[in-house]
């Protein structure tokens, strides 16, 4: 039997014409047409004036943090339920992240927390310079109170919409929100260029600066000149011509998301103490990735009973993210919380969720969990 994973590259026919056309016209650079057509399609679909195309997502919140002023000293709020390169960008400017603890509805971070910690922070008399709210799983944060928050106190508002393309927020799109908005591409998310990413942003002078940083800050010269230190963060004109072909797929994949995790929903109904991730009622999940938490007193089982056993059937499952409070690497951090990640992330499991997954994968998923109930 192959192993399933939990989120396999799904790839087609346009992606393949995409790159066979780079290829035969000789644009195998980090420029080229893919590129400009990817920022567009892309600006479009998620309703952003403006997209740069990048290697990563991680490389689009570098310039996002460094574009919104972030630098030596500065704090940063930042969801502590993510993934590290949440995170690892505030640090790459020599700023210190300040992580927020989730709420319960979406498992993002809690808008009256993070309001809190803003509030004090300015009558202490230094407002957080930026902070950046993550969605996670493809679920939306509860943006417009964060948001409100920030114009209030003159924080910059940036986005990590790395997990939740497709995802609706009020019929808008997450990422869009703010000074500026990150997306991923990576070989696991919603669609891949097999490692890229996107800054999505209303200010045409940042997409400007952010396209300068990314080529090595190259001052307009016939000759290399350069008057600051910048990065070799584009994105190749192979890669966004598999971004185009995946981009045309998208709402399709957000169906088949949905789908598995409907299907899951309704055959773990009556196992005791196992409880799908909710909906928030703001707007529409992709379910990129589907997750549950077990309560191993009522469900006699524990997260890693289970994630053991569909290891052992050659299944791919993960822990929820460990949040980053609980990270060796950010011991010294602060946090504020009442432990709702802590919670999520000892009960939490992700299981196979690609849009590549057959509807035959994923009985056999269902059926290790079901196995592992009386
Ligand atoms: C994947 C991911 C990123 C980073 O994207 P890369 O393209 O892998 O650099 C950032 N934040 C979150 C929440 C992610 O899941």
């Amino acid at each position: 039997m192959p192993r399933i994973y939990l989120s396999a590259p799904d790839i087609g026919e346009a992606e393949r014409n995409f790159v066979l056309e780079a290829f035969a016209t000789n644009w195998v650079a980090p420029v080229g047409p893919h590129i400009d057509a990817f920022e567009k399609e892309f600006a479009q679909a998620v309703g952003a004036p403006h997209a740069v195309a990048l290697s990563s997502g991680t490389a689009a919140l570098h310039l996002a943090l460094r574009l919104a002023g972030v630098g030596t000293g500065d704090e940063v709020l930042c969801s502590s339920l993510t993934f590290i390169a949440s995170a690892s960008p505030i640090t790459y400017l020599g700023a210190k992240p300040v992580f927020i603890d989730s709420e319960e509805q979406s498992w993002n971070m809690d808008p009256v927390l993070a309001c809190e910690v803003i509030e004090k922070k300015v009558k202490a008399g230094k407002a957080p310079k930026a902070l950046v709210l993550v969605h996670l799983y493809g679920q939306s944060a509860d943006i417009n109170p964060i948001k409100a928050c920030c114009e209030k106190y003159g924080v910059k508002f940036i986005e990590d919409a790395a997990e939740a393309l497709g995802t609706t927020y009020h019929h808008t799109s997450p990422g869009s929100h703010g000074l500026a908005g990150i997306h991923s591409f990576n070989g696991n998310k919603i669609i891949t260029t097999s490692g890229g990413g996107m800054l999505v942003t209303p200010d045409a002078e940042l997409a400007k600066q952010a396209r300068y940083l990314a080529t090595q800050a190259r001052d307009p010269a016939p000759h290399y000149q350069h008057s600051t230190i910048g990065y070799n963060y584009r994105l190749s004109n192979v890669c966004a011509g598999i971004g185009r072909g995946q981009l045309s797929q998208l709402a399709k994949k957000v169906a088949r998301r949905r789908g598995h995790f409907d299907a899951y929903a309704r055959a773990f109904k009556n196992l005791p103490g196992v409880v799908m991730q909710p909906e928030a009622p703001w707007g529409k999940s992709t379910r990129w990735l589907t997750c549950l938490t077990i309560d191993p007193k009522k469900a006699g089982v524990s997260r890693e009973d289970l994630r053991l056993a569909l290891e052992s059937a050659g299944i791919e499952s993960r822990p929820l993210w460990k949040p980053m409070h609980l990270q060796p690497v950010f011991a010294q951090a602060e946090y504020h919380g009442r432990g709702v990640g802590d919670k999520l992330f000892e009960t939490g499991l992700c299981l196979p969720s690609g849009s590549g997954m057959t509807d035959a994968e994923r009985s056999e998923v269902i059926d290790c969990v079901l196995k592992l109930f009386p």
